[in-house]
């Protein structure tokens, strides 16, 4: 079966944009794409459009994810995959995504935003919100309507990983059937292989990797899907015609030369050291009631109720915690929109100092209760 039988028929027929900069190389005297003849900020070369899809980046971003560079499609960061992947896929009010809750949020703004039905699997706070193989796959082997799987290994926020095993099943059954997503904005803080390996065997994968959390470079808004190259040419027929900025792409290149290999290193290291330093200040604190390490740069916790619950902290014990942290200039995230996730906070792991501060204000906390 081909890849495209799973996708929008609209999107298979369409004639797809041929941009100035596709139909030509950027060689030569340049007349077609309308652009000024010179930039007004001497040698930022800002007057042309960028490459779609410089061959450079995809190359180096090819090596980094252990694919091929026709497995690649550079985007504005995993967020952009989502958005791709749901529009090509999923028919408005008849295809659905797949889901399991508490995760990553923009799955389900993308489904919604492109009319696309939300099935969705909640996990279970009685084993920290890990996934449910099992169920999901009973989910999609009884609904047709599922053209999308999002997996996030490791999760946000529960930090679990999907295991390779679970994950083939998974490709198995949704072969000829529905696109499995596995979202692995978090792979480089955590010990699982990438499942960008079972690409060349499965046409129904697709990978989301970004240079956001473990390249400290949220800023950049650089990310891949990786996948066959017929999954990524249907991709390539919505995405935007420039989606890349040329000093995106000129920092994107900087940023993945190999001396900066050796610096990625070392910041994992010092995140994986202050995982250790932020775990060690939260054991022990009678206000949060579960603490869930994950694999990830960030914690899960459950505060309880106590005697400082105010109005607020009624309806969610976590708020109130959350107030006085922000009060005092330390922000955590509370997720007020996922009823799953009532009482629970999440914690990024930051510096030594900023782990520091938080503990201070932990230790003032626990003492008004
Ligand atoms: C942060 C995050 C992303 C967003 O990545 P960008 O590349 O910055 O768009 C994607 N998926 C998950 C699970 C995330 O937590």
């Amino acid at each position: 079966m081909n890849i495209e039988a799973l996708a929008r028929p609209e999107i298979v027929a369409m004639q797809p944009y041929s941009s100035a900069r596709t139909e030509a190389p950027a060689r030569g005297i340049l007349l077609n794409a309308n652009e000024a003849p010179r930039s007004l900020l001497a040698g930022a070369g800002l007057n042309r459009y960028p490459d779609p899809q410089p061959q450079a980046l995809v190359e180096r971003l090819a090596a980094l994810y252990g694919t091929r560079p026709d497995q690649v499609l550079v985007t504005r960061g995993s967020d952009e995959g989502i958005d791709l992947l749901t529009r090509v896929f999923c028919r408005a009010g008849r295809d659905a995504v797949l889901i399991c809750p508490p995760t990553f949020g923009m799955y389900r703004i993308a489904a919604q935003s492109q009319g696309a039905a939300i099935v969705s699997l909640p996990r279970s706070p009685a084993n920290g919100f890990r996934l449910d193989g099992p169920a999901l796959l009973a989910a999609l082997r009884t609904d047709p309507g599922i053209k999308l799987v999002f997996l996030t290994s490791p999760n946000n926020p529960s930090g679990d990983g999907v295991g390779q095993e679970l994950l083939l099943e998974l490709l198995e059954q949704a072969r000829g059937r529905a696109v499995v997503v596995m979202d692995e904005a978090y792979a480089e803080f955590c010990g699982l292989p990438s499942s960008a390996a079972l690409i060349d065997e499965h046409e129904n994968l697709a990978v989301l990797r970004t240079l956001s959390k473990a390249w400290a470079a949220a800023g950049l808004r650089c990310g891949a899907v990786l996948a066959q190259p017929g999954l990524i040419a249907l991709l390539r027929r919505v995405i935007a015609p420039y989606p890349l900025p040329s000093p995106v792409i000129a920092l994107a290149l900087r940023m993945l030369q190999d001396d900066m290999l050796e610096r990625q290193r070392q910041l994992l290291a010092e995140v994986a050291r202050n995982k250790t330093a932020l775990l060690e200040t939260l054991a022990g604190r009678t206000f949060l009631c579960e603490v869930i390490p994950g694999e990830a740069n960030f914690v899960l916790a459950r505060v309880g109720g106590g005697v400082n619950s105010g109005a607020d902290s009624a309806a969610d014990p976590a708020a109130a915690l959350l107030a006085f942290c922000a009060e005092r200039g330390v922000i955590l995230r509370g997720f007020p929109a996922e009823p799953l996730l009532r009482g629970y906070i999440r914690i990024t792991v930051g510096t030594r100092e900023e782990i520091a501060a938080l503990s201070t204000l932990l230790d003032e906390w626990g003492q008004r209760r």
